[in-house]
């Protein structure tokens, strides 16, 4: 093994979420299925909006390709996300399901593509590639991406949840005709500037409020 690739914490095979591609063989075309039902790692989804439960049933259904650079895998994920609704604030809970696919490649045939590449396109593509680590891979980093791509950003209860009152707080599904006087107090002293402006129609103010200050100077007068 090559000096580089020891910077990584070895992968455990007994970590639910490291597959073994050793059954492949190493022949291109070669293909393995399998299913794995593992408890969601921590904080799987958006931190603080919605996410799986840690220790939540995740099902796993895997597609494992061997291709000359590495092993493809096409997978898709099922799990059970709650949340809390943007608007009203009641609990959510999302039935999830996303695909994903990511290559993993063997590290000698990147060493091989290295060799060609332009320098440049080193930094990049270190970045992005993943690696068999002998023949073992990690799902979670492409567990976690699928997982947050596929949560609401703005999860509601229902599409046509009206929230919370923003005055006092009062859910406005259950009381859909909730409102308060003061929405009415407020329109009553603007039909009040009005009338007001109304009476000054030969004055010269321009907007409603510098009438009625200069009515109200008229009135010390
Ligand atoms: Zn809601
Ligand atoms: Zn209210």
């Amino acid at each position: 093994m090559k000096a580089g690739t020891a910077l990584n914490t070895r992968l455990d095979h007994r970590n639910p979420l490291v597959f073994d591609t050793h059954e492949l063989g190493r022949r291109p075309g070669a293909m393995q299925r399998l299913s794995r039902e593992i408890d969601a790692p921590a904080d799987l989804g958006l931190a603080g909006v919605i996410g799986v439960p840690e220790g939540a049933p995740v099902k796993l259904n895997l597609r494992l390709e061997s291709v000359m650079e590495g092993v493809l895998v096409t997978g898709t994920v099922r799990a059970s996300a709650t949340g809390e609704c943007v608007r009203c604030l009641e609990a959510v809970e999302r039935e999830l399901k996303a695909d994903f696919q990511e290559m993993f490649s063997y590290p000698d045939a990147d060493d091989r593509g290295r060799a060609k590449a332009e320098p440049a396109d080193d930094a990049e593509d270190d970045e992005d590639t993943l690696f068999l680590e002998d023949g073992l891979f990690d799902l979670e980093p492409v567990l976690r991406d699928a997982v947050v791509l596929a949560l609401p950003m703005q999860p509601v209860c229902r599409e046509d949840c009206l929230g919370l009152c923003p005055d006092c707080g009062a859910g406005l599904n259950e009381d859909p005709d909730h409102h308060h006087d003061a929405v009415d107090i407020r329109w009553a002293a603007l039909q009040g500037l009005v009338t007001d402006q109304g009476d000054e129609k030969d004055n010269m103010s321009g907007t409603a409020s510098d009438g009625v200050q200069s009515a109200a100077e008229k009135q010390e007068k």
